[in-house]
């Protein structure tokens, strides 16, 4: 691995290209199993981890930023890996301090957000995996997932039937 050649974090459910500052790095695990290195490093920082992680690592000089999905959550569900990567993916936007850029694309798509104007990090993490089950066309896709597999919050709306208006309208009118 090279690390010096890692100069955009590519979000790959978000679309989006990140350009990191020099000593800055950011690694997709993908799909992780049960086994994986991270799992007791993961567990150490949040118990209630179960779907996805988004992990900063701050060393003297260097930050690493790390994302992934468990791949047992994901269960081969495509809409699931797409939700809860772009969710991780939101949370290094948010500390990365990017959350612009998705403002500007949910902007182009008709939607205005202010993600300062929302306090808790984890609805603006929510929003980042509504917009990105949007454009991947993933809104009404899997609409059959077993309810079992789903528990990030309310994650179980965005994959029915809904457009993008109409999930946000749900997310919000909680
Ligand atoms: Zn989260």
């Amino acid at each position: 691995m090279n690390l010096f050649r890692k100069k955009k974090a590519k979000l790959e459910s978000l679309d989006i290209y990140v350009t990191l500052k020099r000593f800055d790095f950011y690694f997709d695990y993908g799909l992780i199993g049960e086994d994986h290195f991270l799992n007791s490093y993961i567990e150490e920082i949040d118990k209630q981890k179960k779907d996805g992680f988004f992990l900063h690592v701050k060393l003297p000089l260097f930050n690493f930023y790390l994302i992934g999905c468990s791949k047992n959550a994901v269960g081969g569900w495509k809409s699931l890996e797409t939700a809860i990567r772009a969710h991780e993916e939101t949370h290094f936007l948010d500390r990365y301090g990017k959350l612009g850029i998705l403002e500007k694309r949910m902007k182009n798509k008709g939607k205005n957000i202010s993600f300062h104007s929302i306090e808790d990090r984890e609805v603006r993490a929510n929003i980042g995996c509504l917009y990105a089950l949007d454009v991947q066309g993933r809104i009404c896709e899997d609409n059959e997932v077993d309810e079992d597999r789903i528990s990030l919050g309310s994650l179980r709306k965005f994959t029915q039937d809904y457009s993008l208006d109409e999930a946000m309208e749900i997310y919000f009118g909680r």
